[in-house]
């Protein structure tokens, strides 16, 4: 395979390049809404380009009714995306070339561990307060056969990097274990879509929720082993519940579609996501 990597260009000649990129598993969520509007907004101001990705590689959580809703309730907010939408059930061959390109250099391996035994060892490292992860001992064994699903044989690192909001974080890659990329060579997994995608898709921010910052170190680690450039990343404080735990079901009403349908304006939506996390600092 060819090199993929180029060189990193000065900062100062960098497009911004933004994306949202939300999985089809439900209706477009009202924390999924303030991101793709901050990316939006990001982009818009630089002069930029916002695209829209839909990470539909789970077949069985990703539904055509998702993507439809989330579509639409983008749409009727009006964030408007400058490109895609781009779908990732239809980019699988791209996955598959770096997939096998691991396999072939000895980065990655099939772990044929059945889900019961990793439940069970997950459970017994927590009984030990050990960081429950999997460090797989067939990475070491050179076994072919292709059963269970495709790791990285992670290397032992600190991954560091500056988060536009949070400043700069630390992680210790010890505590991630032999990191799952793929289901097989077909179903790349989240984390290794992601990386390619933001890659080839020249993203130069990635701006999300602050739930994925324990994915960000798996991901850096991932460019820096196919030689890609990495973004900048921006993760936001999460929309909470009046309880502060991440909004869900059981607040009732998150997705965007359900204040449609009760009736509130897509103006009002945006103008309560845009100041949700700052204020005036008036009365
Ligand atoms: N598909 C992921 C999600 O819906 C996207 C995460 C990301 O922005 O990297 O949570």
């Amino acid at each position: 395979m060819k090199k993929i990597a180029k060189k990193r260009p000065k900062k100062e000649d960098v497009r911004i390049r933004t994306r949202i990129a939300p999985s089809p598993t439900g209706p477009l969520h009202i924390g999924t809404a303030r991101a793709a509007l901050f990316n939006y907004l990001f982009a818009k101001h630089n002069k930029g380009d916002f695209v829209l990705r839909i990470e539909d590689t789970d077949v069985e959580r990703s539904d055509k009714r998702f993507e439809k809703n989330i579509i639409d309730s983008l749409e009727w907010l009006g964030i408007k995306w400058t490109e895609g939408p781009y779908r990732q059930s239809e980019r699988l061959e791209i996955y598959k070339k770096y997939i096998q390109k691991l396999l072939e250099e000895g980065k990655a391996f099939w772990c044929p561990h059945t889900k019961e035994e990793l439940t069970e060892e997950k459970q017994r490292q927590m009984a030990n307060k050990e960081a429950p992860r999997h460090v797989c001992e067939y990475k070491t064994k050179k076994i072919k056969s292709k059963k269970g699903i495709i790791r990285l044989d992670t290397p032992q690192k600190i991954v560091e990097f500056e988060d536009l909001i949070r400043g700069k974080i630390k992680f210790d890659t010890f505590l991630l274990g032999d990191i799952a990329i793929a289901k097989n060579e077909e179903t790349p997994l989240y984390n290794l879509a992601v990386v390619i995608d933001d890659y080839l898709m020249e993203i130069s921010h990635v701006i999300r929720g602050e739930d994925h910052i324990s994915n960000t170190p798996k991901q850096i680690l991932l460019q820096e082993i196919f030689g890609f450039s990495r973004p900048q990343y921006a993760h936001l404080p999460l929309v909470l519940g009046p309880d502060r735990s991440k909004l869900s079901k059981r607040h009732n009403v998150v997705s965007v579609d359900e204040y449609r349908k009760a009736g509130y304006l897509p103006e009002a939506i945006i103008n309560f996501i845009v100041l949700l996390g700052w204020n005036p600092g008036t009365e």
